[in-house]
């Protein structure tokens, strides 16, 4: 994929005795280029690293970034984005403290450092992918501020002091001020607080609480009053001898503004200079790649079939009962219903859905089953012979045993939009892109959603061509319960796969009948 054997390291060798390399050099910043967990992304990476690196590392920083994107899409907070978030962070992204584990720390913050250089390289191009790729930055570097304990906090602001001339106060200066800052900012505090914890009903904080929370957990900075005029004016902050006092709650927004300002900035300069890169013609491919596919990253289809319980239901007979068809996406049901309805699907229809039930476990036998039936039922009748002449070999070829024998997978959602629509009479493509407004309506009743509001908001996002985030609406809806009640937070993953969608909804039954000691039941 990659070519090895023809080096271009002109370009880097020229960096290396650039201006910008000696000041990289000489800065005393670049020796606390991974001392935090979090940073501005203020240094280039200079070290050199391989291909394949390359591409994984922005790979996986993508998967949580899209992530991102989807829960800003479907309205979720940042606390409930944080949860969403969390377990990818940990699978891709870690970030782990210098706590004495046997964690390569060091490796971990040059693979989150390197991968947002490689990102910037992907989303500086037009303003739209820049405003996208600022948004998800600065709330994964929200999420992860949060998840850093107070001491790392206060090291991380004060590695940053040539940025952010930000002085703490110390406990004692604190203390002496307490009830003036305690009247000034405890109402802030207390909404922060309550936000929070919006998903606990019983959630209360009483003054002593609250008090007692200033006390031990919000570290106060102070600022010229100038540099914060909004807090000032809104009265957030307590006033003393021209200096804001502002709490730990507060202070992420401003941080988040100095990182917005940073990136943004950066992000016209790498802009500027990629012109530099079209030369290298080993970069420029993968870059693409990750632009234009990146939707298509998060589920590899390969990895179904690793729960064997999973398949060992799926056959011919199986897959047209309400057990199976229950956990079909939009698309899949669509599709099967027009097939079961006509006894006939046209070529596009019949690659969309054979691929799918090959994804969902059916075997070529059982699918030479489910097809030659569908085909030869009803009235007017295809013969088996011709059956066997005409659409045998379009079956078997799905499952790599003709022609060029390739090994085909399931469609996902990006390659399904990319297909022509259907003409009439073919039944293939998202629903959600391609029924009239009514029959969409229809088929989301039908699914059981009935909320007028939960309808708008999904046609509102059809109607922003935003087709997934619809789909992981309806996912979310019609799986309200069992995802209330899973413990797995990942399954709030952002649908981009007709067979992630069926592989979840049938990971979550699976877990809720565990949970209760039962099966499905027909
Ligand atoms: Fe199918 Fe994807 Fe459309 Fe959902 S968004 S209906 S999974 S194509």
């Amino acid at each position: 994929m990659f070519r090895q054997a023809k080096r271009r390291t002109a370009g880097r060798r020229n960096f290396e005795t650039s201006k910008a390399a000696s000041i990289y050099q000489s800065t005393p910043a670049s020796t606390k280029l991974y001392s935090s967990r979090l940073s501005f992304y203020d240094l280039p990476p200079l070290e050199e690293i391989t291909l394949e690196q390359f591409e994984t590392w922005a790979i996986d920083r993508l998967k949580v970034l899209i992530e991102i994107e989807s829960c800003v899409a479907r309205g979720k907070s940042l606390k409930d984005t944080e949860v969403v978030v969390k377990p990818l962070l940990l699978k891709y992204l870690p970030l782990t403290a210098n706590n004495g584990s046997n964690v390569d720390t060091s490796l971990e913050r040059k693979k989150d450092h390197y991968s947002h250089y490689i990102l910037r390289l992907v989303f500086c191009r037009t303003d739209e992918l820049r405003k996208k790729f600022i948004k998800n930055e600065t709330i994964l570097f929200k999420i992860r501020y949060g998840l850093l304990s107070p001491k790392e906090q206060q090291e991380f602001i004060e590695s940053y002091s040539d940025k952010l001339p930000w002085q703490y106060i110390g406990n004692e200066e604190k203390l002496q001020l307490f009830e003036q800052l305690y009247t000034a900012t405890g109402a802030t505090i207390r909404n922060t607080l309550i936000v929070e914890n919006s998903a606990d009903p019983n959630f209360s904080i009483s003054n002593e609480q609250l008090k007692q929370h200033i006390k031990t957990r919000e570290n106060f900075i102070k600022l010229p009053f100038e540099k914060v005029p909004s807090l000032v004016s809104q009265r957030q902050v307590y006033l003393k001898a021209g200096f804001a006092y502002i709490p730990s709650t507060l202070q992420l927004s401003l941080l988040s503004i100095e990182f917005q300002d940073l990136l943004s900035r950066n992000l016209l300069r790498t802009f500027q200079t990629l012109p530099r890169l079209e030369e290298d013609d080993r970069i420029l491919p993968l870059l693409t790649n990750l632009s234009t596919n990146f939707s298509n990253i998060q589920y590899d289809s390969a990895s179904f079939g690793t729960d064997p319980s999973l398949i060992s239901d799926i056959n011919s007979q199986s897959i047209i009962t309400p057990t199976i068809n229950k956990h079909y996406p939009l698309c899949g049901s669509h599709l099967q219903k027009n097939l079961i309805l006509n006894s006939h699907l046209k070529y596009q229809g019949r690659q969309q859905l054979g691929l799918f039930l090959k994804g969902i476990g059916l075997n070529i036998d059982e699918a030479l089953k489910f097809w030659s039936f569908q085909f030869t039922k009803g009235s007017n009748t295809m013969t088996m012979e011709k059956f066997n002449k005409e659409y045998k070999y379009n079956i078997r070829h799905q499952y790599g045993l003709e022609g060029a024998r390739t090994n085909y997978k399931p469609w996902d959602c990006a390659t399904i939009l990319l297909k022509p629509k259907p003409s009439k009479g073919e039944y293939h493509g998202c629903p959600y892109r391609d029924l009239s407004l009514d029959n969409l309506v229809h088929n989301l009743n039908e699914m059981g959603i009935n909320n007028n509001q939960d309808i708008n908001g999904i046609i509102e996002d059809v109607g922003k061509n935003d087709y997934t985030i619809a789909c992981t609406k309806v996912f979310e809806l019609t799986h309200k319960q069992q995802l209330e009640k899973s413990s797995n937070q990942a399954e709030n993953l952002h649908i981009n796969h007709p067979n992630l969608y069926f592989d979840r909804s049938r990971q979550l039954e699976k877990a809720e009948l565990k949970s209760k000691g039962s099966q499905p039941v027909n």
